[in-house]
């Protein structure tokens, strides 16, 4: 008796241990760990459970649910994007596979002074239809100032301010990051320094950073950076420079002059930075490049009507063309334009063609006519030189950031930056051109973003931080999205993982919904 217990006693040890829990939930072996802190890379193993980082390091005895042999492939953190636009694409498309695929597991969005106003409630409809990756948000001027003042061109009152500020308050306390403006747009054009200052300081209140599409970014820019630094200042808040560039060709060259201003700032102990996306082309609305005064309260329709007051539009928009150095609108092509879908794609003066009327800018600027009177469209401006996109790329206070939104494949012709732009930065800055090391470029993907908008649990490769993390070959990673053909799927993310969720296997987008809403509390 007393042997056969002890026999089965010895069976029931020699059984493997099929049943009992594996030590993690995912294992990624034979990794390079690019961490995120700009450090050299090192090998290790990196373990993953209940969506955080467990253990980083040689894991030869562990065990876990799925083993990943990364094969000497890089880990780094998921990657923060903190210039983006998705209201709207993320409704229709809550996964974000355009993001998902360029790498990027966490966006911010509200940017350039557009977001939601309500953020509690389109926070609560996120998490209820599942989202593919985090995301957090800044609550916007521009939102914020229409809802009070619709588009008028006009002070604010000081009961108007009130109104606004108590708007701004409320999305703070629903877990916006921080305020955004985007001075160069209906109606936040209109506002002066000391109303976007007493909106600023409402978010500072609860600890958030201002962020500012400002009010020029070519031949001003100087005062542009001075006034987003001067918010900062006087509100108490750190300050994002919102896609830094220099948009005219006549100065280009100019952001030395712009990146020389922004370290004088840091040294006088302002907490300034800057994002920037990786393209020579901008990508916004068309009604910019008309004077802000004749889009006010919505009448563009009317003042065209009128023909002294067209007459006048088009003479600033032909000034304001000499003033940036081009000949015609050849820099302006159309990427959205739902009432004639054949205009996507083509340049201003092929429409002008098109319509049957001689090239030069006047044609051109009736032909911009049309478009407004039916209602505008969506475009993309080949404005920037190479020379300043990489010298504010070495700036090393820059991040990565795309100003993309969540597309949908296939429909209109967006800026390839909501496809491409953290691939395009491995593939073509640090792998062909060499402006920036590996490491480093990880860097303004991660940490420094993770930093400035106060990601306190993501951002770095470390043990106890949320699993965010992506797996790439350095020398595979490229994006694929053109100008001509967007809707192209950045290559070489093989696996991405949100909050410990594998969402991208094997370079396969999988059902998992990883992501959440991230809602900042001081
Ligand atoms: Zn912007």
């Amino acid at each position: 008796m007393r042997n056969l217990r002890s026999r089965a006693a010895a069976l029931l040890l020699s059984i493997p241990p099929l049943l009992a829990a594996a030590d993690y939930d995912i294992l990624i072996r034979n990794a390079r760990v690019i961490d995120g802190s700009g450090n050299a890379w090192f090998r290790a193993d990196v373990a993953v459970k209940d969506g955080h980082i467990a253990a980083i390091g040689r894991l030869n005895n562990s065990s876990a649910t799925r083993t990943i042999d990364a094969q000497e492939r890089v880990v780094a953190p998921g990657f923060i994007d903190v210039h983006t636009h998705i209201e709207g694409g993320v409704e229709r498309n809550p996964r974000g596979d355009n993001f998902l695929l360029d790498g990027v597991t966490t966006v911010i969005t509200g940017n350039c002074g557009g977001s939601e106003l309500n953020l509690a409630a389109w926070f609560d409809k996120l998490d209820q239809r599942g989202l593919g990756l985090n995301v957090a948000s800044l609550v916007g001027h521009n939102s914020v100032r229409r809802e009070v003042m619709g588009a008028a061109n006009r002070p604010a009152s000081p009961a108007e301010i009130q109104t606004m500020q108590s708007l701004v308050d409320r999305a703070m306390r629903d877990g916006a990051v921080g305020f955004s403006t985007g001075l160069e747009y209906v109606p936040g054009t209109y506002s002066n320094t000391a109303e976007v200052v007493a909106l600023a300081k409402a978010a500072a209140a609860y600890g958030g950073v201002y962020t500012s599409h400002m009010r020029d970014e070519g031949i001003h820019e100087i005062e542009a950076i001075t006034e987003a630094v001067n918010v900062g200042k006087e509100a108490g808040m750190p300050v994002e420079i919102s896609h830094l560039k220099i948009d005219r060709r006549r100065i280009w060259g100019a952001s030395d002059q712009s990146l020389a201003l922004i370290e004088k700032f840091r040294r006088e102990g302002v907490d300034v930075v800057a994002d920037q996306y990786p393209y020579d082309r901008a990508s916004t609305n068309l009604g910019i490049r008309l004077p802000s005064w004749a889009l006010a309260d919505g009448k563009i329709k009317e003042r065209l009507a009128d023909p002294a007051t067209r007459r006048k539009i088009a003479e600033e928009m032909k000034q304001n063309l000499d003033g940036m150095g081009e000949p015609d609108y050849s820099f302006a092509t159309v990427a959205r334009f739902t009432p004639n879908t054949t205009y996507e794609g083509k340049t201003i003066p092929e429409i002008n063609g098109l319509k049957g009327r001689t090239p030069g800018a006047d044609n051109e600027i009736e032909t911009i006519f049309d478009l407004m009177n039916a209602g505008g469209a969506g475009m993309t401006y080949r404005l920037m030189g190479e020379a300043d996109i990489e010298r504010i790329m070495r700036y090393p206070f820059t991040a990565i950031a795309s100003d993309g939104g969540i597309t949908e494949l296939g429909v209109g012709n967006p800026h390839p930056r909501s496809y491409g732009t953290n691939a395009r930065v491995l593939a073509e800055y640090v792998r062909s051109r060499g402006v920036l090391t590996l490491e480093d470029a990880i860097r303004r993907m991660t940490s420094l973003p993770a930093r400035t908008f106060s990601l306190r649990d993501r951002g770095l490769l470390r043990e106890g931080l949320a699993a965010d993390l992506v797996v790439f070959d350095p020398q595979r990673v490229e994006d694929r999205a053109t100008y001509s053909k967007p809707h192209q799927y950045s290559q070489g993310f093989d696996f991405v993982l949100v909050n410990g969720n594998i969402v991208v296997d094997d370079g396969k987008l999988t059902n998992a919904r990883g992501g959440r809403t991230l809602r900042h509390n001081r």
